[in-house]
């Protein structure tokens, strides 16, 4: 008659409250569970190196954002300060 793996007793069939306690309290997500969920989360400082030619920090395998160098050549020509004017002016 006992049903294996059952966690209902005849009490709580009888009062629905204490079956709907046992729900809720089985649902509950206890500190140490959101703790454990949440050991996972952490953030991770990017990784940077030095470009080679301006010396500024760079994000590693991207371009230099000061110059436009990567591994010692120019990648993206960067503007002088007169040129930016020029084009401010126009
Ligand atoms: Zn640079």
């Amino acid at each position: 008659m006992h049903q294996i793996g059952c966690v209902y007793t005849v009490a709580s069939i009888k009062n629905p409250a204490i079956l709907l306690d046992t729900m809720s309290s089985r649902m509950r997500v206890t500190k140490g569970h959101s703790g454990n969920r949440r050991s996972h989360h952490a953030l991770t400082a990017p990784r940077l190196s030095q470009c080679s030619n301006c010396n500024e920090y760079h994000l590693r395998h991207n371009v230099c954002k000061e110059c436009g160098f990567y591994k010692g050549k120019q990648i993206i020509a960067k503007k002088t300060k007169a040129e930016t004017a020029e084009v401010v002016e126009a």
